[in-house]
């Protein structure tokens, strides 16, 4: 598994007020609307992300996290805890 990564994710406690989605660089509009999702929240593509952290500041409930400030590894164990840790949000499709 060689692909990139960011290390960003978003909890459940996202209460879908898409502050997050108008920060997320144009280019990669890592940063999507949970499909169907009944409280509108959205959601990082892990895959696409680039860590720059400009949508954290822009959150008012602190839901969107940088797993390098915790306690999280690096490498492929690092990557699925990210994932597992978004995983109530449905991929993006
Ligand atoms: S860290 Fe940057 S690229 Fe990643 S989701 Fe937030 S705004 Fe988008
Ligand atoms: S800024 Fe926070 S609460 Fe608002 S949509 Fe993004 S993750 Fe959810």
């Amino acid at each position: 598994m060689a692909k990139k990564s960011g290390h960003f994710y978003i909890d459940e406690s996202c209460i879908g007020c898409g502050a997050c989605d108008h920060a997320c660089p144009g280019k990669v509009d890592a940063i999507y609307a949970v499909k169907d999702d009944f409280l509108g929240r959205f959601a990082i593509v892990i895959d696409e992300c680039i860590d720059c952290g400009f949508c954290i500041p822009l959150c008012p409930v602190d839901c969107i996290h940088d797993a390098r400030t915790e306690d999280i590894p690096e490498g492929i164990a690092g990557y699925e805890r990210i994932h597992e840790l978004q995983s109530w949000a449905q991929p993006a499709g």
